[in-house]
């Protein structure tokens, strides 16, 4: 839905209407509230704007009232629309029973089939979802390992600009694809609330794919890019302006405050490029599906580009199964061109940050479906998750790297990364005045604050400060063969001639002794432990010494 060009009426309108039986009253005086106007005429109620209205009605206790609202564009109200009310009290949006179009007017009638048996509702053209319902949304992933929140900004009238990004910090930044999904522009598109959180709560998930995504993909996410009109029950920002044609290319100051604020943003948080955009939307007037737009044949954007654009959509068709019928409800292609001079989000997605760039439309109530297509918000949260799980083969061809850091009081400490391109480099930076150190493995370290840093052969680098216990080890005299390394538990153990006798223990990192033995000279130990997966030191001590060989146990 593009604009709205409905006024700026908002606050309170309270009418008692008076000569009727059911003496209702309507007023908008709440978060989101909007009521512009409402009348009782000829036996039912007359209600105001259309795709806005959000309105309290009181007085229904054994009432069954009849309402209607004026279609004035004409397209905007399908017959089978269904509006929605919740009973105060409650947080459960409902439908309401039937909805009438006559074919000659523009009115569209609905109500109940029984009387109310609660006192006061507030009903909707589709599910409301506030700033309210994003301030919980946000709290309720506060202590998600994957998730991290910020303030992306102020809006003009003081509101929060919410941002998170949920992404796997256990693996390194350097191979992950970055996708930016922008929502609520326009505030009456409600229903992309709940297309965000369907897309974040799958991402949060434990299932396999999920995992796999955080690992390579950044999710950063702005789900309220317009909370005052969203609070306001505007279709505007408090300056008056849609926001979606506020995206010019530079980054210079537009008069804007949310977008300008979120644009800064995402310049900052992705480094100035990024893969892919999702702008969402949603369209009550549709008579499509839910519908991309984006780069075409006729874009002319490089053909890398339109193909993972089109791989994508695809994508999210073949895995989504959020209707009613548990077929998909995405369109597998992208409807029109979303690349020109237009100054939307999703222009600057392509043309500012590099990214393959969309705008998604969700309808209210898609056509091509028999039967009752009302969407309850569950199954907008379900095609949500189908917008993450589109992204399940676009990640780097390069698998994800991370590093581990391992440290033992016992006998010695190590360094060691999978992932990335081998070989790695290993640094070993005492900040507490002693040596550095290039070695994976170090068993003489003086001990305490020590960078340290594993590259890989493309420069990705791992870096912590750790603060390594002091070890008393004497230097060693001899060198061990333990391989194959990582393993499953199965592996060989090899010391060279010259040692008689050794004694054989198996540590954690964390200092737990997990198994022992003794070796014999030339023997070749042939190990096979049941290990849970992990890092484990094995440490041998003859009389002329004692060495570790870190081991990888794996999963
Ligand atoms: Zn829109």
């Amino acid at each position: 839905m593009k604009a709205y060009k409905y006024g700026l009426v908002i606050g309170l309108v309270m009418l008692n209407v008076l000569g009727f039986a059911q003496n209702l009253q309507f007023d908008a005086n709440f978060e989101n509230g909007r009521l512009d106007t409402a009348y009782l005429y000829s036996g039912h109620y007359r209600l105001w704007p259309i795709t806005n209205l959000h309105a309290r009605v009181t007085g229904l206790q054994g009432q069954q009232p009849q309402f209607a609202i004026f279609d004035s564009l004409g397209y905007q109200l399908r017959s089978y629309h269904h509006m929605v009310y919740r009973e105060e009290g409650t947080n459960q949006w409902q439908f309401f029973d039937t909805a009438y179009k006559a074919g000659t007017t523009s009115y569209y009638y609905f109500q109940n089939q029984q009387s109310f048996t609660v006192d006061t509702i507030y009903l909707a053209y589709w599910a409301p979802y506030t700033y309210s319902d994003l301030q919980a949304f946000m709290n309720s992933m506060v202590n998600d390992r994957n998730v991290i929140p910020w303030i992306a900004g102020t809006s003009y009238q003081g509101r929060n600009l919410y941002a998170f990004e949920i992404s796997d910090t256990s693996y390194l930044d350097c191979y992950k694809q970055k996708v930016v999904i922008t929502a609520r522009q326009h505030p009456v598109e409600h229903i992309n609330g709940y297309f965000i959180e369907g897309m974040a709560n799958y991402l949060r998930s434990n299932d396999s794919l999920a995992t796999e995504l955080r690992k390579r993909f950044r999710f950063l996410f702005y789900p309220m890019c317009n909370p005052d009109g969203v609070y306001n029950g505007s279709g505007q920002n408090a300056l008056g302006q849609g926001l979606n044609r506020e995206w010019a290319d530079s980054l210079a100051w537009g008069g804007t405050p949310e977008v300008d604020s979120i644009k800064q943003d995402i310049w900052f948080k992705t480094d100035s490029a990024f893969d892919y955009g999702i702008d969402i939307h949603a369209n009550a007037g549709s008579n499509l599906a839910y519908y991309w737009w984006g780069f075409t044949s006729s874009s002319g954007v490089d053909s890398n580009l339109l193909n993972r654009a089109e791989h994508y959509v695809q994508a999210v068709a073949l895995v989504d199964t959020s209707s009613n019928q548990g077929t998909s409800l995405y369109q597998n292609y992208i409807q029109g061109n979303g690349v020109n001079s237009s100054k939307t989000a999703a222009n600057w997605f392509y043309r500012s940050g590099g990214a393959v760039a969309f705008t998604f439309e969700p309808t209210s109530e898609p056509l091509g479906f028999s039967g009752d297509n009302a969407l309850g918000v569950d199954r907008y949260r379900l095609a949500g998750a189908s917008l993450a799980k589109g992204f399940r083969d676009l990640g780097d061809s390069i698998e994800p790297m991370r590093g581990f850091v391992a440290l033992s009081q016992i006998s010695g400490a190590w360094l060691s990364a999978e992932g990335g391109k081998p070989p790695y480099q290993f640094y070993w930076e005492s900040l507490a005045g002693g040596p550095s150190d290039t070695t994976r493995f170090i068993s003489f370290f003086g001990g305490g604050l020590t960078r340290v840093r594993i590259t890989d052969a493309n420069g990705c680098v791992f870096e912590r400060v750790v603060n390594v216990p002091y070890m008393n080890m004497p230097e060693h005299s001899f060198s061990i063969k333990l391989y194959p390394n990582p393993n499953e538990g199965s592996f060989k153990i090899e010391v060279p001639g010259g040692v008689e006798e050794a004694h054989l223990s198996l540590y954690r990192y964390n200092g737990q002794k997990v198994w022992e033995g003794k070796y014999k000279f030339l023997e070749k130990l042939n190990l096979d432990l049941d290990l849970a997966p992990g890092y484990y030191l094995l440490q041998i001590q003859s009389k002329t010494g004692k060495v570790g060989q870190p081991l990888i146990i794996k999963p």
